[in-house]
C-alpha cells in the first residue's frame, strides 16, 4: 500500500487513520470512515481496489465528481471508469465487457444505476469492494437527502461477503447512527479522523456595512491574483447583485445558483474549475461536485444557516493544504431572514438550534477552531493562532452606559421597533420613519449620536448574544428587553461589551509568519517568477489534456517545484505529490521551464531528461553528508559493515564500490520506523549504473539486509521486502500508536509530559511514555505528517526544552552531580 502512494500519487507517508483504514477494507471488513473535505477519503478505497483483484464499486451522487475523481484516476495511469446515464451506450458496453475481464480496477456508478446493474454485476464481474461515498446523503438527518440512497441497503444481502465502505464528511451523531443503519452495516468499524484543517485561517467580520464589505472582498481577491475563491451569498439575487458590483471595479466573477439553466450551470463550474474565471459567487447550491484542489479563499457574503453547511463550504478551500483565507460576514438583517427561513422550514426546531450554535459561533469570544471542533465532537481546548480571535483576544470594557442607552430607546419605543430603527434612534437620524412614527420626541433620541451606526449594529448582536434583547421573530422582528436586561438597564447589573476591531487585523509577528506561508507569498519574487511560468505550462498542458489545471499538479507541487527548482527529472522524486505516472508524462516539460528559468542547458540529449537516477552518486554524497555531521570514528572504508553488533563482510573487490555504511544506516532507520506497515526497497536503486561488479553488489547489499533486518528478498535481487516491526515496550507489551485527537493534541500531550518529567518520553517506560515517544519519533521521521504550520509549533516545542534530556543515557548522566551534592 506504501509503495502505491509513493508510485502512483507521489506521495510520502499516509495521514493519520488512511493505512488502518486501507488493512481493514483489504480485510474485507466494513467500515465507516469520517473524515473533513479534503481529508483524502478517496485513497482509502483507491489503493484497496489497486491492490485486490477485481472491479471495485464506487457509488457516487454526482456525475461531475465521478468525472473528476475518474479523470484524477486516469491522469495517475489508473484503470477507472464511470457509469452513468450521460455515456454512450457503445461507451457502457465497452466499460461492461472490461470490466468483465477485470480490466477496470474502480468502477463509478449512481445509486440509481448501481440499483439497476445489480444483476449483471453479481452475474459477471468480481466486485472487491463496495465504497459509498458522500454516505451521509442516505440520511433524513443529514443535510443533503437523496432517496436514490435509501435503496443502497439492499447491498449487504446482495453481496454478504463484500467490504462494504461508507465515506462522509458529515460528522455530527445522529447522521453517523443513521447511516449506519440505513446502510445495515452494525458490524462496521468507524474511523472518525481530526476534523481539525488547521490551513484555513478563520475570521468573522460583524456589522460590515455594504461598503466596507466590498472593500473587503475586493482586497482579499488583490491578495490572491490569479488564484481561485468562493464567495457564498445566502439568495440568487444576491449572487448577482455582488458579481455586478465587482464587475464595477473591474473584477470578473462567474454567477452560480440553481436558477440558472443546467448548461449555464456546468459551463461556469467548468471555467472555474479550468481557471477560465477564479472568482464564483455562488448560493450553496454550489460546490457539492467540486473536487478543486486549489481554492484559496472562501467568503460568506452572508451567515450560513448552520455550522455543518458553513464548515463544509469553507472545507472547500485549500484542499490541497497550503494556507487559504476564510472570511464570514455577519449582520442582524441575515439573522432574521435565515429565522425566517427555519420558521418555514419543515424541520423548526432542529434548524432553529442550528441557526442559533451558527449564532453562537459568530459571536464567540474563544477560539473559533475550538468551537468547531467541539461542534463536531472533538474536545479541543486549543489556541490556533489561525483564527481572528486567537490573532486579536477580543478586549471588554464596562459597557453598561452603552447598553442602557439602547435599552432605553428600545423600551420608550414600546418595544416596537427592529434594529435599524434602534439605530436610527441612538444616531438621531432624523428618516422618514422616524418622523412618520415620532420617534425623534423620545428622550433617548440622539443620545448615542457620538457611536458610528455600525458600532451601535456591533454591541446589538453583542446584546443579543448576552441576551440582554431578544428578537419577537413572530412580531415583525421588534426587539425586546429580556429580564437580564433590565437588570442592566436599572443598574442592578454590570454589562461587559467587547471592543470593535474595524480597521484591518494588525500584523502580529506572528501573523507575519503565517502570511509569509501563503502560498502566493511565501515564494520570494524570483521564485515567484517560476512559479507563475509553471503555472501557464499547467494551463497549456491542461488544455491539451482536456482536463483541469490542479489535476496536471497540484499548487503544492507547482510551489514546491519553484521552492526547490529540480533541474532533473528523476529529482521530481523529491517532491511530494509527483507519482510516476505524472514524472513520465509531465516531468521533462516542467523540469524543462525550471532549467530555461535558472538558465541551464535545455538540450534534451542530456542527462537530466533521464526518469531515473542515472547516477545515485548524488543521492549517496548526501547521505554521507549526514553521516558526517554526526560525532563519529574515522570516515575510513572498513572492509565490513556492522548492524546490530554484526559484523558483515565485504569482498574487496566490492568494497569501493559504493557508500556501504550509509546505504545500510539509511535502511536500517527506515527500518527502525517502520512500525506499522509492510514495506519495499528497490535495492539496485541504490547502486549506480556503472559500478563494477554491479550484480554481485546488489546481491551482497540484498544479503546483508536480510540477514540484519529479517527481510525477504526478491529472486532476482531486485527487492526486499521489509516486515512491519512490532515494538515491545520493557514489559513485553507492544507499544501502539499515541492516543491523540489530532496532530495539536499530541504535540500538547508531548509538552505537559516534558514540562512534568523534565525529560523527553523513553522508550521503554510505562505504556503511554512509550507510544509517547513514538509519536515523537514519527513526527521526526516525517511518518506523521506535519503541515509546514504543525512541524514549526513541533520544533518551537522542541526548542523550548533544549535541555531536557533525549535519552536514558543522558538523563542519568544529568542526574549524576546531584548525587554527589
Ligand atoms: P476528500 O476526503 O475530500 O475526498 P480527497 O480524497 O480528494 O479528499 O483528498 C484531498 C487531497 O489530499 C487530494 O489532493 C489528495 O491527493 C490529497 N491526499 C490524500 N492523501 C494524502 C497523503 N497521504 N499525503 C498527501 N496528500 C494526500
Ligand atoms: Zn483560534
Amino acid at each position: 500500500a506504501h509503495q502505491i502512494l509513493k508510485s502512483v500519487y507521489g506521495y510520502d507517508s499516509f495521514r493519520p487513520l488512511q493505512q488502518e483504514i486501507i488493512d481493514h477494507v483489504i480485510a474485507g471488513q466494513d467500515a465507516l470512515v469520517l473524515m473533513p473535505t479534503g481529508g483524502g477519503k478517496s485513497i482509502c478505497y483507491q489503493i484497496p481496489a489497486m491492490l485486490l483483484d477485481g472491479t471495485a464499486i464506487v457509488v457516487s451522487p454526482l456525475i461531475s465528481l465521478m468525472k473528476d475523481q475518474v479523470d484524477a484516476l486516469q491522469g495517475n495511469g489508473i484503470e477507472a471508469e464511470a457509469l452513468n446515464s450521460t455515456n454512450e451506450n457503445y461507451a457502457c458496453r465497452s466499460i461492461r465487457e472490461r470490466c468483465q475481464r477485470g480490466e477496470v480496477k474502480i468502477l463509478y456508478i449512481s445509486p440509481e444505476r448501481l440499483m439497476s446493474e445489480l444483476p449483471w454485476l453479481k452475474q459477471n464481474v468480481k466486485v472487491t469492494l463496495i465504497a459509498i461515498d458522500e454516505a451521509h446523503c442516505v440520511s433524513q438527518w443529514g443535510h443533503d437527502f437523496r432517496p436514490e440512497y435509501t435503496q443502497l441497503g439492499v447491498l449487504k444481502d446482495h453481496f454478504p461477503d463484500i467490504a462494504v465502505l461508507a465515506l462522509t464528511a458529515t460528522a455530527d451523531k445522529v447522521t453517523k447512527a443513521d447511516i449506519l443503519k440505513q446502510l445495515r452495516l452494525e458490524n462496521a468499524r468507524v474511523f472518525i479522523s481530526s476534523f481539525d484543517r488547521p490551513n484555513l485561517s478563520l475570521d468573522v467580520r460583524k456589522a460590515y456595512r455594504k461598503r466596507e464589505r466590498i472593500r473587503t472582498i475586493l482586497d482579499v481577491i488583490a491578495r490572491h491574483r490569479n488564484e481561485s475563491g468562493i464567495i457564498y451569498c445566502l439568495s440568487r439575487k444576491g449572487t448577482e447583485e455582488l458579481a455586478a458590483e465587482l464587475d464595477k471595479h473591474g473584477v470578473k466573477a462567474g454567477i452560480y445558483h440553481a436558477g440558472l439553466s443546467t448548461e449555464e450551470r456546468t459551463r461556469v463550474q467548468n471555467d472555474f474549475i479550468n481557471d477560465r474565471i477564479y472568482i464564483i459567487c455562488a448560493t450553496i447550491a454550489f460546490g457539492m461536485g467540486i473536487d478543486k484542489s486549489n481554492i484559496r479563499f472562501v467568503i460568506h457574503n452572508n451567515l450560513p444557516k448552520s455550522i455543518e453547511s458553513y464548515y463544509q463550504e469553507i472545507g472547500r478551500g485549500g484542499r490541497d493544504g497550503l494556507p487559504t483565507e476564510t472570511i464570514l460576514f455577519y449582520n442582524l438583517q441575515d439573522l432574521i431572514t435565515l429565522r425566517k427561513f427555519a420558521d418555514e422550514s419543515g424541520q423548526r426546531e432542529i434548524n432553529i438550534e442550528k441557526l442559533s450554535r451558527m449564532q453562537e459561533y459568530a459571536e464567540a469570544q474563544v477560539c473559533r477552531r475550538r468551537i468547531l471542533l467541539n461542534y463536531f465532537g472533538e474536545t479541543s481546548e486549543c489556541q490556533c493562532m489561525n483564527c481572528d480571535i486567537c490573532k486579536n483576544p477580543p478586549k471588554h470594557f464596562d459597557g453598561s452606559t452603552f447598553v442602557q442607552k439602547a435599552l432605553s430607546a428600545i423600551k420608550r419605543a414600546d418595544e416596537q421597533i427592529g434594529f435599524s430603527l434602534v439605530t436610527d434612534i441612538l444616531k438621531g437620524s432624523y428618516t422618514a420613519v422616524v418622523k412618520e412614527k415620532g420617534l425623534d420626541k423620545l428622550k433617548t433620541f440622539g443620545v448615542g449620536r457620538d457611536v458610528p451606526a455600525n458600532d451601535w449594529h456591533t454591541y446589538l448582536l453583542q446584546m443579543l448574544q448576552m441576551g440582554y434583547i431578544e428578537i419577537a421573530y413572530g412580531e415583525d422582528n421588534h426587539l425586546k428587553v429580556t429580564p437580564l436586561g433590565e437588570d442592566v438597564l436599572y443598574g442592578r447589573k454590570q454589562a461587559q461589551l467587547s471592543v470593535i476591531i474595524r480597521e484591518e487585523l494588525r500584523v502580529t509577528k506572528r501573523n507575519r509568519q503565517k502570511a509569509t506561508l501563503s502560498s502566493a507569498d511565501s515564494i520570494q519574487t524570483d521564485d515567484q517568477l517560476l512559479f507563475e511560468k509553471l503555472r501557464q505550462l499547467r494551463i497549456k498542458i491542461a488544455r491539451q489534456q482536456n482536463i483541469p489545471p490542479f489535476q496536471v499538479f497540484s499548487d503544492r507541487v507547482l510551489r514546491d517545484l519553484a521552492q526547490a527548482q529540480p533541474q532533473t527529472v528523476y529529482s521530481l522524486d523529491t517532491i511530494s505529490g509527483v507519482g510516476i505516472y505524472k514524472k513520465e508524462h509531465y516531468g521533462k516539460e516542467f523540469v524543462k521551464v525550471i532549467r530555461e528559468h535558472c538558465g541551464s542547458s535545455t538540450e534534451e540529449n542530456e542527462e537530466w531528461t533521464n526518469l531515473n537516477n542515472p547516477n545515485t552518486q548524488q543521492f549517496i554524497n548526501l547521505q554521507s553528508e549526514l553521516a558526517e555531521k554526526m560525532p563519529k570514528k574515522k570516515a575510513k572504508q572498513r572492509n565490513y559493515v556492522t548492524i546490530k553488533g554484526v559484523e558483515y563482510q565485504i569482498d574487496d573487490d566490492i568494497l569501493d564500490s559504493i557508500k556501504w555504511r550509509s546505504i545500510v544506516d539509511n535502511i536500517g532507520k527506515d527500518y527502525y520506523y517502520n512500525l506499522w506497515k509492510d514495506s519495499i526497497y528497490p535495492v539496485k536503486r541504490y547502486v549506480p549504473d556503472d559500478t563494477s561488479d554491479r550484480d554481485k553488489v546488489i546481491a551482497r547489499l540484498a544479503e546483508i539486509i536480510a540477514n540484519a533486518y529479517g527481510a525477504v528478498v526478491s529472486p532476482d535481487n531486485a527487492w526486499v521486502f521489509l516486515p512491519k516491526r512490532i515494538e515491545l515496550d520493557s514489559n513485553g507489551h507492544q507499544v501502539h500508536t499515541l492516543e491523540c485527537k489530532s496532530f495539536e493534541d499530541g504535540l500538547r500531550q508531548l509538552q505537559m509530559f516534558i514540562e512534568e518529567s523534565g525529560h523527553y518520553p523513553f522508550p521503554d517506560s510505562d505504556e503511554y511514555e512509550s507510544s509517547l515517544r513514538r509519536w515523537y519519533q514519527e513526527v521526526k521521521c516525517g511518518i506523521i505528517q506535519a503541515t509546514a504550520l504543525q512541524q514549526e509549533e513541533f520544533d518551537n516545542i522542541v526548542n523550548l526544552y533544549p535541555k531536557a534530556a533525549r535519552t536514558r543515557k543522558q538523563l542519568e548522566k544529568d542526574k549524576e552531580p546531584d548525587k554527589q551534592d
